[in-house]
């Protein structure tokens, strides 16, 4: 099953506590469709400008990404600049320049409008639903945003939820998004504007999956480095979205593996700058990483210890 992502293709500046890095590939639909390559079929739908070179796009098309919607235009490539403490968990933004993501309007190719999965990245939800008016029969629509968008854009964004079906964000913006504090109130909240399923993601404490059946925990992965967080989200939802496409199955068991699979690849990402680390994973890294993960969360039923 072919998936659909639109969002930022991007050169990164990224400073962490364990060193720093200029103009690195990054872009929150660069993650994802690297990630999810390793699944199912993507198309990629971005704008970069003059400026990005070949050998960018030719690693793309060497995971098999189709880059037949990454438009080129006349001018610089969006410009992300962002720095992280030891806290690891959230980037300060220093800088973010459009340049061609600003006039930025998504057209699809012909070829991509029956993809079965859409994953629209964070990007202005005007966009959002301009991409979404252009497919024609999707199976399954997540979506990502920001407080940006939460506070600027809130009406706008309150209209693409109506029409998707999963939404994956981080626990601060799911608190924004629904001006309650609690998560479980949040996430009911947040359910009301569409979304069946929700998934906050909460760095290194893992994630949180509702529906109206359950809410499934899953852990981060206990890493010892972590180099880089940029792009851990973006490349959870790739995994995530990745793995639903490729077994074509959206019930809530494999919704739960699904956000393992996620899991498994934004641990992955996090172990270098850019995409260093995900660029030549192998099938046996990624499946021996899901193991780990169950042999992390497994524990046997409770014997009968109770007194009277
Ligand atoms: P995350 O997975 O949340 O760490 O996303 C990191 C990526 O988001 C970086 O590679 C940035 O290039 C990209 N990014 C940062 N700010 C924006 C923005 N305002 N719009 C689109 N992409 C962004």
């Amino acid at each position: 099953m072919s998936l659909l992502v639109v969002g930022s293709v991007a050169f990164d500046s990224v400073k962490t506590p364990f060193g720093e890095a200029e103009e690195i590939l990054g872009g929150s639909a660069t993650y994802f469709s690297t990630a999810a390559s390793y699944f199912t079929e993507v198309n990629l739908v971005a704008v970069v400008g003059e400026d990005f070179p070949s050998q960018h796009v030719n690693f793309l098309k060497s995971r098999g990404i189709n880059t037949d919607g990454l438009e080129k235009q006349d001018g610089k490539t969006f410009r992300w600049k962002g720095e992280y403490g030891y806290q690891l968990n959230e980037a300060q933004t220093l800088e973010t320049h459009l340049n061609v993501f600003e006039s930025f309007k998504p057209l699809l190719p012909q070829s991509y409008r029956d993809s079965e999965g859409v994953f629209l990245a964070n990007i202005n939800p005007e966009l959002q639903t301009d991409v979404l008016n252009q497919v024609t029969s999707p199976k399954i629509i997540a979506c990502d945003t920001m407080n940006f968008w939460i506070s600027g854009k809130r009406d706008a964004l309150l209209k693409t939820l109506e029409h998707v079906d999963i939404l994956i964000i981080n626990d601060g913006e799911a608190r924004q998004l629904a001006m309650e504090a609690n998560l479980v109130k949040a996430a009911r909240i947040i359910r009301s504007y569409g979304p069946k399923h929700l998934i906050i993601k909460r760095g290194e404490y893992g994630a949180l999956m509702f529906n109206s059946q359950s809410i499934f925990a899953a852990p981060a992965y206990p890493l010892e480095n972590v180099f880089d967080p940029t792009g851990a989200g973006d490349s959870f939802a790739g995994g995530f979205m990745g793995y639903l496409l490729n077994t074509r199955n959206f019930s809530e068991s494999n919704m739960r593996q699904a956000v393992i699979f996620g899991s498994v690849m934004a641990s992955f990402v996090v172990e270098d700058f850019s995409l260093n680390r995900i660029k030549t994973l192998d099938y046996n890294e990624i499946h021996n990483r899901y193991r780990e993960f169950k042999q992390l969360t497994h524990f046997e039923e409770s014997a009968e210890i109770f007194r009277q």
